[in-house]
């Protein structure tokens, strides 16, 4: 599918005299056979030169950041950046990069996060160009470093952070020497920009296998700096719930609502799927023991509400978006009031008010909540929520009809006309 518009650019750059070649992900994706339109390529030519070309050969045209060397560019539905050879290393304890262009594909290529991602097609011609192995890699489901991966790591200790992405996005297993170094750097991760943390992190949360990128982040005490609630939870014991341990039943029900996300009709939504990561950090910092046996999370959705609204301003999200999660987190107990003595009315219209915008999503984040190893109490919780959601449809058509009548009826009207 992409080969037309890889060799027509190819052909372009190679008749001003230039190299060109396809790079890191779309490469990846062609061999894993998943659809990718973003095509990233990687050429000798400077970038006042490239933008020379790309503005006969695109349709668009746009500066990535000159500083960077990366000219942007579309053309029908394929998405086109190139990007000037170069090799950029973090200083050790800088939070700035330095960007130096490089003189061949091999520079280029050695400067990548992961095998997997340094391969390159060579255009025209389409030779495919392996240095390091992401072939067998690639066949094998690995990911592993080009280089040594503490040497990696500390060029760009963010790599930690996309290894993590990427076993999440591809379900790749992650090479027992790049764990190790992960776990060894895993404190380099401060000096990368909490945007830049938080980018990675949307990315691995919105992946189809989140549960594999969370558990390298908490294995390796990534997840300790970038979001230690998560971490905090591993050792905390609802037996109450019966749950395994918090952190078990957390990832189970990231999952489940993973599994109803369809009712969005969307892809996949990082406000669900990040509550429902949230949705119990409060219970390490509200736990009390009784002398019965029992344990207790008093207030522990307000409690984690507050957390998750700190963490996310620091990972700097926007308030929305903080707002959205932090309302679910909340709201997400609120349902098991209802059952025993049923809600009246106007705490059915209070449930709804609250939830706002959220109302779809929180619907979402209580059924998956709603999870326990005793399939006949789950499926009991989930006809419950089944009625209540009903009883919310039935009340709001009622709130639209009135809002429909008009404020005068016929026998009120009949008497001032006096008929
Ligand atoms: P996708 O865009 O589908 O998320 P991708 O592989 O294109 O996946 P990007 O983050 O867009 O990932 O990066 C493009 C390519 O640039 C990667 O494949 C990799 O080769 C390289 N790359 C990006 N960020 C880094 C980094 N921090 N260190 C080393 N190489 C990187
Ligand atoms: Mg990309």
């Amino acid at each position: 599918r992409i080969a037309p518009v890889i060799d027509s650019l190819g052909e372009a750059f190679a008749r001003s005299g230039f190299e060109l070649a396809l790079v890191g992900g779309p490469v990846r994706d062609a061999m894993l056979g998943r659809p990718h339109n973003d095509l990233d390529f990687t050429t000798s030519a400077r970038p006042e030169e490239t933008e020379k070309i790309l503005r006969t050969w695109g349709e668009a045209l746009w500066d990535m950041g000159r500083d960077f060397g990366t000219i942007g560019t579309r053309k029908g539905p394929w998405q086109v950046e190139v990007t000037t050879y170069r090799s950029e290393a973090y200083e050790a304890d800088s939070r700035k990069p330095s960007v130096a262009y490089g003189t061949s594909l091999a520079d280029d290529l050695v400067r990548r996060d992961f095998t997997v991602n340094a391969m390159a097609v060579r255009l025209p011609g389409r030779e495919v160009v392996d240095l390091y192995g992401g072939v067998v890699d690639l066949a094998t489901r690995v990911l592993r470093t080009p280089g040594t991966p503490e040497a990696s790591f500390s060029d760009d200790p963010l790599r930690m952070m996309r290894a993590a992405r990427f076993a999440a996005q591809l379900g790749f297993e992650v090479a027992p020497e790049v764990v190790a170094a992960m776990k060894d750097m895993a404190s380099r991760i401060s000096i990368i920009s909490a945007e830049r943390v938080r980018d990675e992190l949307v990315k691995l949360i919105c992946a189809p296998f989140p549960r594999r990128g969370l558990s390298l982040l908490v294995e390796t005490g990534l997840a300790e700096l970038v979001l230690p609630e998560l971490t905090a939870l591993k050792m905390e014991r609802d037996e109450h719930n019966r749950h395994k341990d918090v952190y078990e039943h957390t990832l189970t029900v990231l999952e489940q609502s993973i599994d109803q996300e369809k009712r969005l009709g969307g892809g996949p939504d990082f406000i669900s799927r990040f509550a429902a990561l949230m949705h119990d950090v409060g219970k390490p910092r509200t736990r009390k023991f009784h002398d019965d046996g029992t344990v207790s999370f008093h207030h522990h959705d307000v409690v984690g509400a507050k957390l998750t609204r700190k963490r996310m301003k620091a990972l700097r999200f926007s308030n929305d978006e903080i707002d959205a999660v932090s309302s679910l987190v909340e709201l997400h107990l609120r349902f098991h009031g209802y059952g025993d003595g049923e809600w009246t009315d106007s705490a059915v219209r209070r449930y709804v008010r609250d939830a706002g915008d959220q109302l779809e999503r929180l619907h979402i984040l209580t059924r998956a909540d709603c999870t326990t190893r005793n399939r006949r109490k789950a499926d009991r919780l989930a006809r419950t929520y089944d009625a209540l959601e009903a009883r919310i449809e039935r009340i709001s058509e009622e709130e639209e009809l009135a809002a429909l009548r008009p404020a005068l009826d016929g026998n009120q009207i009949m008497s001032l006309l006096d008929i």
